[in-house]
């Protein structure tokens, strides 16, 4: 019922740049983001983005990747975070990764454009209140929660062109991590269309 009423909000969707894109910042914006293709535990950076599950306990796929590299004490004090809501964000300390901080996001299950952004705007927000300047984003809900790919990258990229655009000189790297060929392809296209030289 719920997610029926996100699922067609235009402005979150596969929209694709218009008025909503500041040309002039095109050169500045485009060197503000990177591809890279791996798994997101290895980044040294100040924060790196969990795709996990409302409760905020260990799940599978990159939440387990990122809880077994950080160690018990990210469970712990994931444990006092009193879980997450779809499309929210919560920070904590990155432990054992190389990363200082783990941004953790709960994506939609399924195709829900308006959560899915909500993901990358509050943990960006997030990473902006305590002045993170590198934050890597996984490929938010197109694993276990099945949201279809090309369009996730849509929205991941847009939203974070959006972002950028408002707060850009708060920000010296976003990274997009993908971990799947099919990724590396997607945004290799799309990146291009949000974030021209
Ligand atoms: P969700 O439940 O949000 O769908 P998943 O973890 O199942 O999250 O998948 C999200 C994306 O993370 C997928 O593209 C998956 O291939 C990718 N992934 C899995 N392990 C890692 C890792 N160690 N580093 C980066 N990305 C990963």
């Amino acid at each position: 019922k719920e997610q029926a009423r996100e699922k067609d909000l235009p402005e979150a969707g596969k929209a694709l740049p218009g008025n909503d894109i500041d040309k002039s910042k095109n050169d500045v914006l485009a060197g503000k983001v990177s591809l890279w293709r791996g798994d997101i535990t290895k980044l040294k950076i100040d924060a790196i983005v969990n795709a996990a599950n409302s409760s905020l306990l260990p799940g599978g796929g990159v939440d387990g990747a990122i809880h077994k590299a950080a160690g018990p004490d990210l469970r712990k004090e994931c444990k006092d975070l009193n879980g997450c809501k779809t499309g929210e964000a919560k920070i904590a300390q990155g432990y054992k990764l190389p990363a200082k901080y783990v941004i953790l996001t709960v994506g939609p299950k399924g195709e829900y454009p308006a959560d899915l952004k909500n993901c990358y705007v509050n943990s960006l927000t997030r990473a902006l209140e305590k002045n993170l300047r590198t934050v890597a984003f996984p490929c938010i809900s197109t694993g276990i929660y099945g949201y279809p790919n090309e369009n996730a990258s849509h929205v991941a990229i847009h939203t974070v062109r959006q972002f950028l655009e408002e707060h850009s000189e708060k920000f010296d790297r976003i990274i997009f991590c993908v971990f799947l060929d099919v990724d590396k392809n997607l945004y290799e296209q799309v990146l291009q269309t949000y974030f021209p030289v």
